[in-house]
């Protein structure tokens, strides 16, 4: 019952403590999964606003280029060059590939304005795609003209449903348009990748254009930039962000069509499963982007610093000692116990045994031969023989050898007299050199061979003393306990009678008592006044 009880106290503060650990640790998880939400989210905003501040920056160049056109009927196609070369457009804007414009050309002037640019120097130009249409946009300047442009002179943007969406939008908006993704003519120093292209609209040099119908009906064309993404990219959203994958959408669906840029370093992991990732919307020009970075293999190393492993190691140790602890603790008491019965139990021993020769001392054997005594008369049985022994002259071995070989002798007895006993019997040491036995279940005759035999070992095993043997003799007296017996004391009288008699009759020798012949025993000139 007690293990038991120390068992399930044991578990109770294991499973406590081990509980304590996994909510800590559960605890850390979380707060290291919002801590790489947060810095994710933080470098999705980060980045956003970077590509919203780059794209308003190329916006205010389009609005110089339209105060351009706005200031003058007649601008020029120097007047655009010294216009670009003044705003030194190089490593400030990455991604951009000149500024352009393209005038709005009626199905009706269209050889006019053909034989225009024929006229400007441009002797091959022409339009393109051919066909029928009824407005045109075509590409008649791009500036610088040294840098590669892959909307080619002549190209009509205003045919290609994409550009023409946007193109629209600035028409009747007057303000900057982006359009969604174009498709880039494959270069040979080039991979394809996303581009895109932001128009603001040109319109009649002092016309009113407050509203879209005017704004529609004074539309002369637009300027425009193209813009390479993964350029543009690459200067906002730099090597700091390895741990991350950076993705951006042209609308809000996340298809490989509308993929206009991908970071690129892609840990092979499943897009947007198990990852960390998050989106974001920015509207630019009228247009919608999905911004989309994902955490890859090494995000969580840099940014979490997870210490729920710790806490784990660390929990599940100390709720092992907890739980030791506390088994030591709650078994103590038990182990005190043990330690005081087996204390108590030693000293009982203790009281109940001579020092000197191991035996029974008088308390304890007094109280062996009452319960023999309570014993047969319950069980009314023949009864069991008391005897006496008293060494013979002792003091003469003390006074020759000294008390320390009178020691020796007890001690050298008690062993001669133990070694005599079966298990059922008794013996002790009554005091001094005085000692009695209670031969149990054995009465009579047989009892009298019993201390005769042990009378004659004794005369003929003396103590072998510095090579010298020391004779020691004993005198027995002896009697039997039966039922008549009152209590255990007038027994142990009569065998002390008898043991009187055994060294009047002169020593080494037995003498035997019986109930009947007590009185006999008695008379007084065989005991001169010397019954203790
Ligand atoms: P007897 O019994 O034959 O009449 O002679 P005795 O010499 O034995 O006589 P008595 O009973 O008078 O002497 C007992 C002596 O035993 C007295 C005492 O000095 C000695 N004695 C008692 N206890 C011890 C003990 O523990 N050790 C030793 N060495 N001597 C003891
Ligand atoms: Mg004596
Ligand atoms: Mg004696």
């Amino acid at each position: 019952m007690i293990w038991l009880r120390h068992r399930f106290l044991f578990l109770l503060v294991l499973a406590g403590s081990l509980g304590a650990t996994y909510l800590l640790w559960q605890h850390e998880k979380n707060s290291v999964a919002q801590v790489l939400r947060a810095t994710l989210d933080f470098n999705l905003r980060e980045t956003s606003s970077r590509i919203e501040q780059r794209l308003a920056s190329y916006e205010q160049m389009l609005r110089g280029a339209q105060g351009l056109y706005a200031a003058s009927d007649n601008v020029e196609r120097r007047d655009l060059r010294a216009f670009v070369e003044s705003l030194q457009t190089g490593s400030d804007f990455p991604g951009m590939r000149g500024i352009g414009v393209a005038p709005l050309v009626l199905l009706k002037d269209r050889s006019r304005h053909i034989s225009e640019l024929h006229r400007l120097g441009f002797p091959d130009y022409t339009i393109v795609p051919e066909g029928r249409r009824d407005v045109f946009a075509p590409i008649v300047q791009v500036e610088p003209t040294i840098s590669p442009s892959w909307d080619a002179m002549g190209y009509d943007m205003y045919s290609d449903s994409v550009r023409r969406a946007a193109m629209e939008r600035a028409r009747d908006s007057g303000m900057a348009a982006i359009s969604g993704k174009v498709s880039v003519p494959p270069q040979a120093d080039r991979t394809p990748q996303g581009a895109f292209l932001m128009y603001m609209p040109l319109y009649q040099h002092d016309a009113v254009h407050n509203s879209p119908s005017t704004r529609r009906a004074t539309l002369v064309g637009w300027t425009f930039v193209p813009l390479l993404m993964n350029e543009l990219m690459a200067s906002l959203y730099g090597e700091n962000e390895a741990a991350t994958k950076f993705r951006i959408y042209d609308g809000v669906g996340l298809t490989q069509q509308t993929l206009m840029y991908d970071s690129g370093h892609d840990d092979g992991r499943a897009p947007d499963g198990q990852q960390l990732s998050a989106n974001e919307y920015i509207v630019v020009g009228g247009h919608t982007w999905t911004l989309v970075i994902s955490a890859q293999d090494g995000f969580d190393a840099r940014f979490g610093r997870d210490k729920s492993q710790l806490i784990a190691i660390t929990g599940i140790v100390l709720s092992l000692l907890l739980a030791m602890l506390t088994w030591q603790l709650s078994t103590s008491r038990e182990r005190a116990v043990v330690l005081a019965t087996e204390m108590t139990g030693e000293l009982r021993a203790m009281a109940a045994t001579d020092f000197l020769t191991g035996l029974s001392n008088r308390r304890h054997f007094m109280a062996g031969m009452a319960d023999e005594l309570a014993r047969l008369q319950r069980l009314d049985y023949n009864g069991s023989a008391v005897l006496m022994l008293d060494v013979d002259h002792f003091k003469q071995i003390n006074d020759s050898y000294g008390h320390a070989v009178g020691d020796a002798v007890l001690k050298h007895l008690a062993h001669l007299m133990q070694g005599s006993l079966r298990k059922v019997d008794l013996i002790g040491r009554l005091g001094g050199e005085e000692f009695a036995m209670i031969l149990n279940g054995t009465i009579g005759s047989a009892a009298q061979t019993f201390a005769e035999r042990l009378r004659q070992t004794i005369a003929d095993t003396p103590l072998m003393h510095n090579g010298q043997p020391i004779p020691v003799t004993v005198s027995i007296g002896i009697t039997d306990m039966s039922v008549v017996d009152a209590n255990a004391e007038s027994a142990l009288m009569r065998a002390d009678e008898a043991l009187y008699c055994a060294k009047a009759g002169g020593r080494n020798r037995v003498e035997a008592v019986t109930e009947g012949t007590k009185k006999l025993i008695l008379s007084a000139e065989l005991r001169p006044g010397s019954m203790a």
